[in-house]
């Protein structure tokens, strides 16, 4: 069975980077009637927290990603401490204890010498009466795993054939001088014990696959197919990673973005399929494939999910707003009215405010000097509300005839003298919504 995951670290709040990873992942789930997981990558301890893993779970629930499974990681130590005690046993696995500053300084060599940066296994070769008095010089070491030097090669689900020499990478550290166990060896555990079959996520985690296909095949897993989309930058082109934090889905959401707006769009960013609004999200499964997806990195571009958002919207009955609408105050008579003439002229259910404000107090004229005599005699030919759908006619009717205006010098200074705007809705089928008319006192 087609099992996928989605395994972020609850150190922060999901952004549209982390989507595109969730989203891939549950895709592929929902397209082959498989199962996705939901993994919280919390061994870090002092870095995840309670608030972050509940907002991650929230964040997915408003965009409708539901999961089959949740697991999290600080449940399952013991696994991680009987993997890390197999590759021991298997003399896959060092201590070394060399400090930062010393590592630091090793890689600056051999940048210097022109060689790549990669640890030089000086640890392998310490006596263990060595190791004990580095122990009690220093405290514990890291355990790190022994790559076997020879090439790693996968077929990648996006990136195609990928080959790398294991032994241009250092030995990954697999459990910190304190203990903790890292995310480079819990991932295998879980992975494996929970039969991922696929991996998707950033390019920047292609090393970590390479040295992971090493250490699950060393435990006896089953590598899963591995695919790695390429990294969001901004509309310029721009790195993204610093302004990730300002594009975080709850504030996506909470600027009116709506879901399937965000989902249709990070589904097909990247890809050779058009970037088009899909109603719902098994759409979104029928028509998705990873295959379709190239390794350039991929323009993000926020104001890209306000017109879709506005597309999606338009689409919508009554019924699906009805709470949004009657919250505003809109009564109940109203409400149908309201929603069919305002849909079309609001980018997010925010806008619907200003637009019910405006029907409901009435908006501040805007009269140019040019027409002031022609506005002011206009509407002495205004009859009382409530307005219908013919008073705008009716009305525009008589004062072409008292005026002689037409067309755009006729209604463009009706419209800004009761709505305040140039641009908004059919005034014919607005007109009844208007609770007041200033320009009428
Ligand atoms: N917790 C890891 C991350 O957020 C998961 C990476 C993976 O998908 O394996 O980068």
């Amino acid at each position: 069975m087609t099992t996928t995951r989605f395994a972020p670290s609850p150190t922060g709040y999901l952004h549209v980077g982390n989507l595109r990873t969730a989203l891939m992942n549950y895709l592929i789930a929902r397209q082959a009637g498989g199962s996705f997981i939901l993994r919280i990558d919390d061994t870090d301890a002092t870095r995840s927290t309670q608030e972050y893993a509940d907002a991650i779970r929230e964040d997915l629930e408003w965009l409708g990603l539901t999961w089959d499974q949740e697991e999290k990681q600080s449940d399952r130590l013991d696994r991680y401490a009987a993997a890390a005690d197999k590759l021991r046993d298997m003399g896959r696995f060092y201590e070394a204890f060399e400090t930062p500053t010393e590592l630091d300084l090793k890689r600056k060599k051999q940048l210097n010498m022109g060689k790549p940066p990669v640890y030089d296994r000086a640890a392998l070769a310490l006596s263990e009466d060595a190791k004990a008095e580095m122990r009690a010089e220093r405290g514990n070491g890291v355990w790190r795993f022994q790559l076997d030097h020879e090439r790693i090669n996968w077929t990648d689900g996006i990136l195609g054939d990928v080959s790398i020499d294991a032994a241009s990478v250092s030995d990954p550290v697999l459990i910190r001088a304190d203990g903790q166990v890292l995310y480079t060896i819990a991932s295998v555990v879980d992975d494996t014990d929970m039969g991922v079959t696929h991996v998707v996520r950033g390019s920047d985690h292609v090393t970590n696959t390479a040295t992971q296909i090493q250490i699950i095949k060393a435990l006896g897993g089953t590598v899963p197919t591995f695919a790695h989309h390429s990294l969001l930058t901004g509309p310029q082109g721009e790195a993204l990673s610093k302004r990730l934090g300002t594009l975080a889905l709850r504030d996506l959401r909470e600027a009116g973005v709506q879901p399937m707006a965000l989902l249709s769009h990070l589904a097909r960013l990247g890809s050779s399929d058009p970037a088009e609004l899909q109603m719902d999200l098994q759409s979104l499964v029928d028509s998705f494939g990873l295959s379709k997806f190239g390794n350039t990195p991929t323009k993000f571009n926020v104001d890209d999910l306000y017109p879709l958002t506005g597309r999606y919207l338009q689409a919508l009955p009554l019924a699906d707003v009805a709470d949004t609408v009657s919250g505003l105050g809109v009564p109940d008579d109203l409400a149908e009215k309201f929603w069919g003439v305002c849909r079309d002229n609001i980018e997010t259910l925010n806008d619907l405010e200003a637009w019910w404000t405006l029907c409901r107090d009435g908006a501040e004229p805007v009269i140019d000097a040019d027409d002031a005599d022609f506005v002011a005699e206009a509407m002495t030919l205004l009859p009382e509300g409530p307005y219908d759908d013919t008073t705008w006619g009716t009305w525009t009717a008589a004062v072409k005839a008292e005026t002689g205006r037409k067309g755009r010098g006729l209604f463009m200074p009706l419209r800004k003298a009761l709505t305040g705007q140039s641009h908004g809705p059919d005034m014919g089928s607005f007109m009844p919504l208007l609770q007041v008319i200033k320009a009428k006192a």
